[in-house]
Formats: structure tokens, sequence, C-alpha cells
């Protein structure tokens, strides 16, 4: 079976034969469907983040299950499973508070790039390779913990978005803060992820959501997943524009879904009196920022982070596949382009190059 591994940082990936052992205690093989091609993964690639090659990776994978070990109960043989990013252990105290994202468990392992134990069911030419998810292969090796279990009715080509970017900003909306009908919000940054903070906002009854970004192309498709209003910042002070269509007020939620810190600080003061910030993009590492203190007493303001759509897994991707198959939900729209493994890295470029939607890997 093949698989595209990254063997450096900056170059390309090279599609290869890669040899995987079977499912071991409590782990389940994958055989992938479809990928999503992830900014997270660029960011691996371009060493961003602290995830270091050589390595398999791939996190935003749908697919059906090819076999599973000894004492894996939760699915069987054939059945169609979103992946997760994070394996969370589902024992711990935050997973037992319902924050599967914040398990640590699941940190270390994805840190290590194996199993929980650290090792990897990955090999290349004899040697052991680690992974992340290893959804840019045709098959794969997780812990049970890591796959949910979805309806065999969904296109496993657009389940897969669920499993990261749709989840991650439906999640801030839904999740993290909670709108709620009349809610008035802004979504700075209008990508695959800002796309589904609007969809999730609309969805929960929010009155007024206002999208804001630097590109044209991005606010308009950000009016067909629901935004109210636009806001192009080039044209002035994004907070300023905000309160113009608020009443002077600003927005209930602030979204920040770039990880830009003048961005972070623009939105806060777009935050109305008792409004939140929700912080969704990830800043380079070692960013400070910093807000007027006094605006957080007298004004009651606040700030949330939001991590992967603070999720609970197994509640929140059956039922934003139930919405998507209503129809309430876009997912396919989020697509541009599907691709064969072989032209992973032409999906790296294109996004590199500001692509608005995503590429999906078919399997
Ligand atoms: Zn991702």
């Amino acid at each position: 079976m093949r698989a595209a591994v990254l063997y450096a940082f900056n170059e390309p990936f090279k599609v290869e034969k890669v040899e995987l052992q079977e499912p071991r205690q409590g782990e389940v093989m994958v055989k992938l469907a479809a990928s999503g091609v992830c900014h997270s993964d660029l960011s691996i690639q371009r060493g961003i983040l602290p995830m270091a090659p050589p390595i398999i990776i791939g996190h935003e994978g749908a697919g059906v299950i090819e076999a599973v070990g000894p004492g894996v109960t939760s699915v069987k043989k054939g059945d169609h499973v979103v992946l997760t990013w994070l394996y969370s252990c589902g024992l711990c105290r935050d997973c037992a508070r319902g924050k599967p994202h914040l398990c640590d468990t699941a940190a270390q392992a994805v840190m290590m790039g194996g199993m929980y134990d650290g090792t990897t069911r990955f090999k290349v030419g004899g040697n052991d390779m680690r992974h992340w998810v290893g959804s840019f292969a045709e098959y794969t090796v997780l812990p049970e913990q890591a796959v949910v279990s979805i309806r065999k009715d969904v296109p496993l080509e657009s389940a897969c978005l669920v499993g990261c970017g749709v989840l991650t900003g439906a999640g801030a909306a839904l999740n993290t803060a909670k709108v709620e009908p009349g809610d008035h919000v802004a979504i700075f940054g209008c990508g695959g992820v800002g796309l589904n903070v609007i969809q999730a906002a609309a969805l929960a009854g929010a009155e007024k959501i206002i999208a804001v970004d630097l590109v044209d192309r991005k606010l308009e498709m950000a009016k067909a997943f629901g935004a109210t209003h636009v806001v192009n910042s080039k044209q002035g002070d994004p907070a300023d524009q905000i309160r113009g269509l608020t009443g002077g007020k600003g927005v209930d939620y602030a979204f920040e879904v770039i990880g830009n810190t003048n961005v972070i600080q623009q939105a806060f003061q777009a935050v109305r009196r008792g409004g939140k910030l929700v912080i969704v993009g990830v800043p380079p590492m070692g960013a400070d920022v910093s807000f007027p203190a006094v605006e957080f007493p007298l004004e009651e303001k606040g700030i949330l982070g939001s991590y992967y759509g603070s999720p609970r897994f197994r509640y929140d991707i059956p039922r934003l596949l139930d919405l998507y198959m209503a129809k309430k939900f876009k997912l396919d729209e989020l697509v541009s382009r599907k691709l064969p493994l072989d032209k992973i890295q032409t999906a790296m470029e294109l996004m590199e190059q500001g692509e608005v939607a995503r590429s999906v890997v078919v399997y």
C-alpha cells in the first residue's frame, strides 16, 4: 500500500510504498476513502507546527473499518468512520467532563507521532515511520478512540471534512461560544474554518452575521454560507465598520479565525459590552497580544479560546452529518477540487497560493 511521506521540512511529499502492521489491542485499521487537505498539513510541511519529519500526516480523513484488534467494541469491520486527530482516552478528568480535546493522553500520542505507547504501525524500508493520523495513506492504524462511527448514507468524500475544519469552525460557534438566537456575531477570516463558524452561527439563529476579510471572493462565499453583512478590512477599520452595522454597539461574539495578533485586537474592539472575543486561529508560537484591561471588569468583555471546536466527538460529528443530510449544513460547497494521492503536492501548492476552498484526496 502507498502513503505520502514527508521526509524533511519544505520538501515535497514522496508518495511511495509503505508497510502497515495489523492493529493491536484496542486498535483499528481504516481503509481511507478520502482526506481533506488542511492548512495545518501545510504548516507542518513548512515547520511552523512543532511536528518533525520524517512522518506520515493527513488528519481530515474518512473511510471504512478494514480490521479491528482484540478488545475493540465501538466499531466493527465494514463500519464507516470519520477520523479525529486527537485520540482522546475517554477516561481522564478532561474527557469525563466533556472536554475530550483537552485530554493529555491524546496530546502526548499526537506529539510522539504514534500510538498511546509511542510505537508506530507504519514502516518504510524496514524502519519505523511515525504518523499523525495518517490519512495521506491508503490505510492507517489508530486507537479505537480516534474513529467515530457514522451513518452509511453520507458520502465519505464529504464526511471527511467534519474531522477537522468543519468541526473546528462549527464547534467554535455552537460549543465554545454557544451562540443563541438573536445574537450578533462577526467572523474575522472567511477561509474553510471561518465559513463553518458562519454557517453554524446562522443555524443557531444569530441575527446579524458579519463576515470580515480582505478578499472580496471570500466575502461572496461568506454570504452563500449565511453572512448577513460583509466588511472588507481594506475599506477602513473593521471594528468601526462593525459598530456602524450594530447601532454603535459591536457584536456579542467576535470570532478570530486567522491567528493574527493585530486582527485579534481588532476583533476585541468589535465586541460589545458583555460580549466575548473567541480566538480560533492559531497565532505563531510565542506571540503576545495586549488588551485594554479596564474593559474586562467595567464592560464585562471576555475572551474565549476555542480548540478543535470544543467538541464531544461522538456527539458532534454524527449531528453535523445529520444536518448535512437534512440539507441544513453545507459540506460539498467547501470543496474546490478532488485529486488522487499522487497529486498531494499540487494540493499543498494551491493552498499556499491562497485558494479559497479545500482540496480533497480521494482514494
Ligand atoms: Zn486540520
